[in-house]
């Protein structure tokens, strides 16, 4: 998939915004790259709103790496989209077999991003992960995790003692609350920086960049137009931002137009920072359109 950034240069045109939505496409970095030595893999798991349109997961992003998936939110649909892309369901990305989903990073607690945390926590498991979910998220991410684990204590018990008993670590979540801006984790593949970003009322709600062995990714999650972001963005190789239509808002009712100025990032707005931080690719997810629909720019 070749997708420039600089196809629209100074003008991102709500036009060119638009034709750049992807619902559950694969951007194998490599597709943009000079050469074909790149480990990195963007999977867009989900890029839907609360809204339940059925062709749209909820918000879901999967940064792969060295066959490693690092999960960013979790929206209704990330355990089925990431089987998709798996070997065992017809896919090419074998980290995202779904026993090796060992790794999440939660924007913020909106339901929309963290739904699907049960599926997540308990289908891999299931499917044989042996190790603790690692969790990362924003202060509350800890109560939610112990909950859906009381809330599954009866399937977990029969799982482990059944006949044919599952591992006893696979259900368990080793939870990390994210409170100050910068590397929150490191590994290998990744080292990941968390950066917050203004959503509305949310005290916290946090964007995330990667630095892989080749790639810069950065996920804004949830965004009104950050100057934080901007930031961490600068010449990023993708950023994957969340946007809506600015010709949909213009027929929303007052009240809905001040929510959503205050809480997501207008095309227009979209377009400003991404002159700015001129990342190579540009991904647009969680799209608000109203009714508006992809279009390609002339
Ligand atoms: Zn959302
Ligand atoms: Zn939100």
């Amino acid at each position: 998939m070749k997708i420039f950034a600089k196809a629209c240069d100074k003008t991102f045109s709500l036009a060119f915004l638009m034709a750049l939505s992807l619902c559950h496409a694969v951007l194998a970095a490599s597709a943009f790259a000079d050469t074909d030595t790149s480990v990195t893999q963007v999977a867009m798991l989900g890029t839907g709103t609360p809204n339940p349109f059925p062709e749209r997961s909820g918000p879901g992003v999967a940064v792969v790496v060295n066959n490693e998936a690092y999960l960013v939110d979790f929206g209704p649909g990330i355990v089925r989209r990431a089987a998709s892309l798996s070997p065992e369901y017809g896919g090419d990305i074998a980290g995202l077999a779904v026993e090796k989903l060992n790794h999440a990073f939660l924007t913020h607690l909106h339901s929309d991003h963290s739904v699907g945390l049960p599926d997540l926590l308990l289908t891999s498991w299931v499917a044989g992960r042996d190790r603790p979910l690692k969790l990362f998220g924003p202060e509350g991410t800890a109560s939610m995790a112990e909950n859906i684990i009381a809330a599954y204590e009866e399937d977990i018990r029969y799982r482990l003692y059944s006949d044919q008993p599952a591992n006893n670590q696979g259900w368990r979540i080793a939870t990390t609350e994210v409170t100050e801006t910068g590397v929150i984790f490191k590994d290998k593949n990744v080292t990941v920086e968390a950066f917050r970003v203004p959503h509305g009322s949310w005290p916290d709600a946090w964007g995330y960049r990667f630095t892989t062995p080749d790639k810069v990714i950065v996920v804004s999650g949830d965004t009104a137009p950050s100057e934080r972001l901007l930031e961490y963005a600068k010449d990023a190789d993708i950023l994957i931002h969340e946007v809506y239509s600015l010709e949909g808002f213009k027929k929303k009712k007052p009240r809905w137009q001040k929510y959503h100025a205050g809480n997501h990032t207008s095309t227009h707005e979209l377009g400003e920072l991404a002159a700015k931080a001129r990342p190579k690719l540009l991904v647009l997810y969680h799209q608000l359109l109203w009714g508006r629909t992809s279009a390609r720019c002339p």
